[in-house]
């Protein structure tokens, strides 16, 4: 049976990028080698970073002045990174889940934290509108969307001080207005490739501010003079990644990809809103995610939530339970999700409705 992967993370990447990294395991440029087996400072090797951070840059129209890095440690080594980095005294956060909680805990270890605004009174369920971002801060910290709770902050924030962001489920969804921010990171094995690889996007006029020493793994300026060949890199996910680039572009970038985005999270909320079984977890329609998309059964029909994940699981649907702190179901529909899945979990869900809606 045809499996629809909704899993958050790690999540479905275009075939391409199954198909030629298999090339590549076993045969890559024709060397008769490994991808595995050949140094990271090949010409071939370097080749593939070079050619990842061009497109990065041309994707996101990333403007002059800006790198960008590929690092081990996932998004939570961001957590820690940015703040060696970049946190002098004071650091400003906007807390909208788990991961910008988790980011604010690192913070600490480094200097004053203020939390501007949280939504932790409604478990994560929108987006803090009103707040203000101290003038003084060296940063201030935002999680663009929230794959846990299914809220997304869809627009580029003006920020009086850098504007750090963590896109890790959101990153190449929607064009960026790179110009905006300080610096963004992210894992890549949501949008982009396989778990082992983040990416970190740096304006370098924000860099050297800090006066304490900073270890040489964790230092954002080295990696930048090594261009993320000061050790041995995650070569395979870099490399992944890089097919997912390419992809991305050929597919018509990420304006296109914004589009079909938006096309697949605008027919299942519809279903989600229209079906009598089910409603959506976010009340408002503007801090929805496109990326993630979070729904519970109707009060009346709540004892149906197990029968309801088996029967999409009886039709293919993968990876559609909800996060534990939130309950019920989410899919997430990342780039790589064609439309059909969503039609596919949309119908499963309406034969749902035939069987069980009183
Ligand atoms: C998945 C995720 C993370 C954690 O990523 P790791 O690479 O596992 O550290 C952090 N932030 C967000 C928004 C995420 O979705």
């Amino acid at each position: 049976m045809k499996k629809h992967n909704f899993s958050a993370g790690p999540s479905i990447l275009p075939q391409y990028t199954f198909e030629e990294t298999a090339k590549a395991v076993m045969n890559f440029n024709n060397m008769g080698l490994s991808i595995m087996e050949i140094s990271h400072r090949s010409k071939d090797f370097e080749a593939v970073v070079n050619e990842a951070v061009a497109l990065f840059k041309e994707l996101l129209s990333i403007p002059e002045g800006y790198s960008v890095i590929f690092l081990g440690g996932g998004a939570s080594m961001q957590f820690c990174m940015v703040p060696y980095n970049l946190l002098e005294k004071k650091a400003a956060y906007l807390n909208t889940g788990v991961w910008a909680s988790k980011a604010i805990k690192e913070a600490k270890y480094f200097g004053e934290v203020v939390e501007v605004a949280s939504s932790k009174d409604a478990n994560f369920n929108y987006i803090p509108r009103n707040f203000t971002i101290p003038a003084d801060a060296d940063y201030f910290h935002i999680t663009t969307n929230n794959t846990i709770y299914g809220t997304e902050l869809k627009e580029d924030l003006t920020s009086p001080v850098p504007l750090v962001a963590d896109m890790s489920s959101d990153i190449f969804s929607r064009p960026v207005d790179v110009k905006k921010y300080g610096l963004i990171y992210g894992g890549a094995q949501k949008n982009l490739g396989p778990a082992g690889v983040a990416f970190v996007i740096i304006r370098n006029d924000i860099l050297g501010k800090v006066s304490r020493p900073i270890p040489s793994m964790l230092n954002y300026q080295l990696h930048i003079e090594n261009n993320s060949l000061y050790n041995t890199p995650p070569v395979l996910p870099i490399y992944s990644s890089l097919l997912t680039l390419r992809w991305l572009k050929e597919q018509g970038g990420v304006q296109a990809m914004q589009k079909r985005n938006h096309e697949k999270a605008a027919l299942l909320y519809e279903e989600i809103e229209r079906n009598r079984l089910f409603k959506p977890t976010v009340p408002k329609k503007e801090d929805r995610s496109v990326m993630n998309v979070c729904w519970v059964m109707e009060e009346q029909y709540k004892d149906l939530e197990q029968e309801f994940l088996s029967f999409a699981q009886s039709r293919g649907m993968v990876g559609i339970k909800g996060h534990r702190s939130v309950g019920g179901f989410r899919a997430s529909l990342y780039n790589a999700l064609p439309i059909e899945s969503v039609k596919a979990l949309i119908e499963t869900m309406q034969e749902f409705e035939k069987m069980k809606a009183k």
